[in-house]
């Protein structure tokens, strides 16, 4: 899934879209940065940090509700990345 940066990271600038490598510590560490936008459809983002955790039923974030409230039950410690949907 590709990701488009709202903030600077791995090295690249805002607007900038990228694949991410979740085996990748810099991709890990993106986790708690929160610099990630949905470009695909709607409900369709995978949650990062299950992701880099190697879950294999990867939980859809629909909204930023949906983020705070799994990122509160589910990853305790790491901060929630803020929710966008791209706006063209
Ligand atoms: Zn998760």
């Amino acid at each position: 899934m590709k990701y488009k940066l709202a903030a600077p990271a791995y090295g690249k600038t805002v607007g900038d879209e990228i694949d991410l490598d979740y085996s990748d510590p810099a991709v890990q560490l993106n986790v708690t940065a929160g610099v990630l936008i949905q470009t695909g459809k709607p409900g369709t983002m995978n949650c990062p940090a299950c992701e880099a955790e190697g879950k294999k039923r990867h939980t859809k974030l629909a909204d930023q509700a949906e983020v705070d409230a799994h990122y509160g039950e589910h990853h305790k410690g790491l901060v929630a990345p803020e929710w966008k949907e791209e706006v063209n």
